[in-house]
């Protein structure tokens, strides 16, 4: 009994393993098709300044709209693209996709200057042809080198960090700037950040949710916090969800932060609109302070 329950748990094995591989090879098919089918979307999340609350930026997100599946986050499919090497065309798309809707808010709405910030993924960053890519994508859209943000992922600051140094200040000099993704996730040397070519940490949210009650957290960002400032980077908080981690980064003097309390990612429609009110409000306030004066 005993052997036929392990020849059992044998074949239960080996057929949930076939439904995987199978699975994935769908999935693998679904995505060239998606991207040749146009069911890729991007939203828009703002990036604000903490004071003001008006958005200094937006981060694209990648969507996928599947036919029977709807909406699909980027966790169950990106890693997926990432394995396979698809995650090259899409985040070539990607990126095109991004530029081209900020070159247009930048041009069509008065007073609009807000940056894209794009993730790239670890795969993309290694490949050949990226440089080339970027510059493309910023000759065709026309977009202002430096609205242009890259994020990269923590994890990379482990590779070697004299081909890393090297491959960004390749991309910085197309006057581009490079984020830290996640930044306190990963395992990076404190050092190497001195001594790579980068512009802005993005704190990532695990320290985020919680700052108003845990002394941890709050000395750990209030640490990245001064840190940036030191080595005159950019700091972005990401995931702040109310109004108590907000005034707490803000005590902290944190300028930036991105998060569900300020605005959810948004499809592009109606992140437009968010802009153009937020300018528009803006323009109202500094008349009316000249109607004081
Ligand atoms: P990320 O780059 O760290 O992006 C931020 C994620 O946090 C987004 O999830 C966003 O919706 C979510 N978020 C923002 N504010 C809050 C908040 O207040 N609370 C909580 N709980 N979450 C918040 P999303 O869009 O599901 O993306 C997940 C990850 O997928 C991204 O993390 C990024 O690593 C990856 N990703 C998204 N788009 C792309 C892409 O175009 N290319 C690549 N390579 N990766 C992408
Ligand atoms: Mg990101
Ligand atoms: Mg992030
Ligand atoms: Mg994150």
């Amino acid at each position: 009994a005993a052997k036929e329950g392990g020849k059992d748990r044998v074949e239960l094995f080996d057929t949930d393993m076939h439904r995987r591989v199978l699975e994935r090879l769908e999935l693998r098919g679904d995505l060239q098709r998606a991207l040749d089918a146009g069911e890729f979307e991007l939203h828009y999340q703002p990036i604000v300044d903490l004071e003001s609350r008006a958005p200094v930026g937006f981060e694209a997100l990648l969507r996928w709209r599947h036919p029977r599946r709807g909406l699909v986050p980027p966790l169950e499919f990106v890693p997926l693209a990432e394995e396979t090497g698809l995650i090259i065309p899409i985040g070539r798309w990607v990126l095109r996709k991004a530029c081209a809707t900020v070159a247009r808010w930048r041009e069509q709405i008065p007073g609009c200057d807000v940056d894209i910030s794009v993730n790239v993924a670890p795969r993309q960053l290694r490949d050949e042809h990226f440089e080339r890519d970027v510059q493309e994508v910023l000759r065709e859209t026309g977009i202002a080198p430096s609205a242009v943000v890259l994020e990269i992922t923590e994890s990379l600051l482990a590779e070697d960090p004299k081909v890393l140094a090297a491959r960004l200040e390749r991309l910085r000099a197309l006057g581009v700037r490079i984020a830290v993704d996640d930044f306190g996730t990963g395992y990076s040397a404190l050092s190497h950040l001195r001594t790579l070519p980068i512009d802005v940490l993005k704190v990532d949210r695990t320290f985020i949710d919680g700052i108003d009650r845990d002394r941890e957290k709050e000395a750990l960002v209030r640490g990245i916090v001064s840190l940036g400032s030191t080595l005159r980077l950019e700091v972005v908080a990401e995931g702040i969800e109310d109004e108590r981690q907000a005034d707490c980064l803000r005590r902290m003097q944190s300028q930036l932060g991105q998060g569900f309390y300020f605005a959810r990612p948004l499809p592009e429609k109606e992140a437009e609109k968010l802009l153009r009110a937020s300018l528009a409000a803006r323009g109202d306030e500094s008349a009316a302070t000249d109607r004081k004066l």
